[in-house]
C-alpha cells in the first residue's frame, strides 16, 4: 500500500529557513491499534533512518488488508539534532544551545495521588478498553494546557517547541517505538518497562534490559510511565491489569554508523512486534530466548586515572570477574616513566558497550560490561 506523508512545521531559523519533520502513515484497511516509531532523535543515532526506510519498502509491498490499525513512521525526527557537526563528528545527541540531552526533554502526565485515586476509583470494575479511553483523554487535556504556552507572548525553549511537536503525534498512539543506538559502540538490545516482559521478547534481541525508575524524561517514558503509575494503582485496590500500551526503546548498535546487521535486526525485530499485536499480518518466527535483566546489570566503567585506553576486550566478549577489561597508559608530570594500570571486571558479564574514542581523562567513559548472571 501507498503511505500518506504529512510534513510538519517544526519551528523558524535565524536564517529564515523552517525545520520540518515528515509522517509516513500505512492505514490499514481494518481498524486497530495505532503505533508510532520513530529514528534518530539524537543526532548522531542515524541507523533507524534505514530501519524506518526498509520498513516504508516493506509495507509499501504489503496489501492494506494486511494491516489492522495505523503505523507511522518518522525518520530523521530531529533534523537540527542530525545536522550538527563538530570536525568529523556528529555532536547531536545534546541541544547545542542549551546543552540538554535530546532524550530528556520530554513532557510527561504525573497525576497526583488525589487526581489517580479518584480515576481508579470511577474505574474500578470497568474494563481495559475504557479505562483506556478515558485515561488517554485525561493525558491528552493535560498535555493540550501544556501545548497552550507555546502561545504566549514569552515563548518557550526550542527543546520545549520541539517536543511538542512530537507528542502531539505519539500521545494517543497505543504503541511507541524510540529507535536510538549506542553513541558510542553498542550491542542490538530493547529497553523495556515494567510489566511488560513478554511484549519485549517479541522484539527477539539476546538481551532485553528493564526500567524500573521513571522521572529522566526520555521520550518512551514520558509515553509509558504515566500508564505504569496507573496498573501500579489499580494493582493496588487488587484489580489487577495490564493495559494494552506499550513503549520502548530499539539500541542498534553504533554512533554513526548503520551497521547492516543492525539494520537487518531491528527491521526482524519491528515485524515481529507488530505481527505479535496484530497491527501487521505476518508469519511469526519462532521465538529466540532473550535475557531480560534489570538495568542495574549494566556496569559502567569510568577511567579510574587519565591517560590511552589500549588491549581493550572486544564487544559481546564474555568475562569472569577479576578478568581484564583494559588497560590505561597513563603518562606524568613528575619526572617518571609511564605507568599501565589494569582495570579488571567486577562481575561475570559480557562486554555490552565501548567508549569510541581510546583516551579517557580520569572520571571519563570507557566501556560497560553486562552482568548476565
Ligand atoms: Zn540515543
Amino acid at each position: 500500500m501507498i503511505p500518506s506523508i504529512e510534513t510538519i512545521d517544526l519551528f523558524q531559523l535565524a536564517s529564515g529557513d523552517r525545520l520540518a519533520i515528515q509522517v509516513y502513515k500505512f492505514v490499514g484497511a481494518q481498524p486497530g491499534a495505532k503505533v508510532y516509531i520513530q529514528a534518530n532523535l539524537h543526532g548522531c543515532e542515524i541507523v533507524g533512518n534505514a530501519v524506518v526506510h526498509q520498513l516504508i519498502e516493506y509495507l509499501s509491498d504489503v496489501d492494506k488488508g494486511a494491516i489492522a490499525g495505523e503505523i507511522w513512521l518518522v525518520p530523521t525526527c530531529n533534523p537540527l539534532g542530525t545536522n550538527q557537526r563538530g570536525h568529523f563528528y556528529a555532536t547531536g545527541g545534546f541541544h547545542s544551545y542549551s546543552g540538554e540531552d535530546w532524550n530528556r526533554i520530554f513532557w510527561e502526565y504525573e497525576p497526583t495521588v488525589d487526581e489517580l485515586s479518584q480515576f481508579v476509583d470511577k474505574h474500578l470494575g470497568s474494563d481495559e478498553a475504557e479505562i483506556i479511553q478515558a485515561y488517554r483523554g485525561q493525558i491528552l487535556a493535560a498535555f493540550e494546557k501544556e501545548l497552550a504556552k507555546q502561545n504566549h507572548p514569552c515563548g518557550v525553549s526550542v527543546p520545549e517547541y520541539f517536543r511538542g511537536k512530537l507528542q502531539c503525534l505519539c500521545l494517543d498512539a497505543d504503541y511507541v517505538i524510540d529507535i536510538h543506538s549506542s553513541s558510542n559502540d553498542g550491542l542490538d538490545f530493547v529497553y523495556y518497562f515494567p510489566n511488560r516482559e513478554t511484549q519485549a521478547s517479541w522484539f527477539n534481541f539476546d538481551y532485553s534490559i528493564l526500567l524500573t525508575q521513571g522521572g529522566d524524561y526520555a521520550f518512551d517514558e514520558a509515553f509509558i510511565w504515566p500508564w505504569i503509575v496507573l496498573e501500579k494503582a489499580f494493582a493496588e485496590t487488587g484489580q489487577k491489569i495490564k493495559l494494552a500500551v506499550d513503549g520502548c526503546t530499539l539500541e542498534l548498535g553504533s554512533g554513526m554508523k548503520m551497521r547492516p546487521s543492525s539494520v537487518a535486526k531491528g527491521l526482524a525485530s519491528i515485524k515481529n512486534y507488530l505481527a505479535h499485536r496484530g497491527i501487521l499480518s505476518a508469519e511469526i518466527p519462532e521465538a529466540t530466548t532473550t535475557k531480560c535483566l534489570p538495568s542495574g546489570n549494566i556496569t559502567r566503567y569510568r577511567a579510574t586515572v587519565g591517560g590511552m585506553i589500549g588491549d581493550r576486550l572486544p564487544l559481546g566478549q564474555a568475562v569472569k570477574a577479576g578478568e581484564k577489561l583494559y588497560d590505561i597508559l597513563s603518562f606524568n608530570r613528575q619526572g617518571k616513566l609511564p605507568k599501565v594500570t589494569t582495570i579488571n571486571s567486577m562481575v561475570d558479564g559480557i562486554v555490552f558497550d565501548l567508549a569510541i574514542s581510546e583516551s579517557a581523562n580520569q572520571g571519563e567513559y570507557v566501556m560497560s560490561v553486562l552482568e548476565t548472571n
